[in-house]
């Protein structure tokens, strides 16, 4: 079914042919047709499955057919979203949907100066996209006012309960005028969420989107958990190991991938480092003896390894979780190239364990937990605040490089499907912990 037939006006088209869109995912011909009819929704989806789409496209033609005028620090829709990664990637497909329209958007999270998010909505808004405390706490000086919104969205429910945000989101609701038409997005339904969405929602339609399937067949998936200073031992100990022959091993921060390189050569194991600071020709130059096996070990930043095209990884090692879960399987997907066998070894500290979450959730099913020495029951148990990053500025936080924007549509459902499958366990002295 083309776009065509779902009604929607002609400056929308215009911006999908734009965006070289065809035909409508599973969710947009789902749920598009109700919320044109006005309806609320209810969407079990993740992100990767064309919801922003899903829910923007409606919104911007009502907007467009009954047109109303700006109030000053007002949004018309609210989109509530749990990272800044999302609210930027959100807006950033708002302007592009909204290309021929002229619509008024604003992003509001936390980490960076006020000043210029309080400027932007100072005129009124049509679009506000938003975390949940740099929302509330502009709410609180009064640099916004939510009595004007006439759509909201929650974006990924789950996540924002699972990063704590359940008082927040309650108390950002309790804000919204009565008279208005919600939608409600999770990629999956627990009774919490289900209460949440109940309390939300008024007669939505149910539109159910199973991701096709996430995980790339052959490669073994291997957790453990560690606690942050004890990483460099546990990697060390791995990579000795004689059939680690050519490994990747992916930080989230340039000066980490710097320091782990360092110290692996300190323990005589051949290592480089690539990343963004690296000239051109330091990363040629890397990448050349890591595929003429000169170098055992690629330590990389996600943007450096973008470009990597090396057959015969035999292991990537997450020595970072990746702060976005679709990261992960695009590192994991750089072993087992070519029909090989790959393995894929992820450390987990406890401030790491919300991103394993998003990870589990996002490839469905639980990475094998290995028995090692160094392993650490505390990270394995964190949940809350202990299981996630301090804020930022006072360590790592979420975006650490810049955000997600560079790697949509790479793992965006529309390009060629991977398929994870376990495999029996591997045979060096770390044992999984739990067999399925
Ligand atoms: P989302 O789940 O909204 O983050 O979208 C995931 C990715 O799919 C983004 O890169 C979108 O640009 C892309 N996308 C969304 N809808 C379509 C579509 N109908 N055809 C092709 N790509 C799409």
């Amino acid at each position: 079914m083309p776009f065509a037939q779902l009604h929607l006006i002609e400056p929308i088209l215009r911006a999908l042919k734009h965006q070289g869109y065809v035909t409508p995912t599973p969710i947009q011909a789902k749920a598009i047709p109700p919320l044109l009819d006005g309806r609320d929704l209810l969407g079990i989806a993740q992100t990767g499955t064309g919801k922003t789409a899903a829910f923007t496209l409606p919104i911007l033609q009502h907007l467009t057919n009954r047109p109303t005028s700006l109030v000053s620090k007002t949004p018309k829709v609210l989109i509530l979203t749990p990272t800044r990664e999302l609210a930027l990637q959100i807006d950033e497909s708002i302007a592009a949907y909204a290309q021929f329209l002229r619509v008024r958007r604003a992003v509001v999270f936390g980490g960076v100066g006020q000043g210029p998010q309080v400027r932007a909505l100072y005129h009124g808004v049509d679009f506000l996209t938003a975390t949940p405390g740099r929302l509330l706490d502009l709410i609180q000086q009064r640099h916004i006012r939510l009595d004007g919104v006439q759509y909201f969205v929650l974006d990924e429910a789950d996540r924002m309960l699972d990063m704590g945000f359940y008082r927040d989101v309650r108390k950002i609701i309790a804000l919204l005028p009565p008279k208005r038409h919600s939608l409600f997005f999770s990629a999956t339904m627990s009774p919490q969420i289900g209460e949440l969405a109940n309390s939300l929602l008024k007669d939505p339609v149910r539109v159910e989107v199973t991701p096709e399937c996430k995980t790339v067949e052959k490669i073994e998936q291997r957790l453990f958990f560690v606690d942050s200073d004890k990483k460099d031992e546990l990697l060390v100990s791995l990579l000795k190991q004689s059939h680690l022959t050519r490994v990747l091993v992916f930080t989230l921060m340039k000066h980490k991938a710097n320091k782990v390189a360092y110290m692996l050569t300190h323990h005589g194991i051949r290592a480089d480092a690539i990343h963004g600071n690296k000239s051109q020709n330091q990363r040629i130059k890397a990448l050349d003896n890591f595929k003429k096996n000169r170098v055992q070990v690629l330590v990389a930043t996600d943007i450096a390894a973008r470009g990597i095209d090396i057959d015969d990884i035999s292991h990537v090692i997450n020595y970072d979780l990746p702060n976005e879960p679709e990261i992960y399987v695009h590192r994991i997907g750089r072993t087992a190239r070519a029909g090989a066998d790959g393995t894929a070894y992820s450390f987990c500290a406890a401030d790491e364990r919300s991103y394993l979450n998003d990870i589990q959730r996002l490839i469905g099913e639980q990475i094998q937990v290995m028995d090692h020495a160094l392993h650490s029951e505390t990270a394995k148990n964190a949940t809350g605040a202990a299981a996630r990053p301090p804020p930022r500025g006072r360590g790592r936080g979420r975006g650490g490089f810049g955000g997600r924007g560079g790697h949509r549509g790479g793992f965006g459902g529309h390009g060629p499907r991977q398929h994870f499958s376990r495999r029996p366990s591997g045979t060096s002295r770390f044992k999984p912990r739990n067999r399925f």
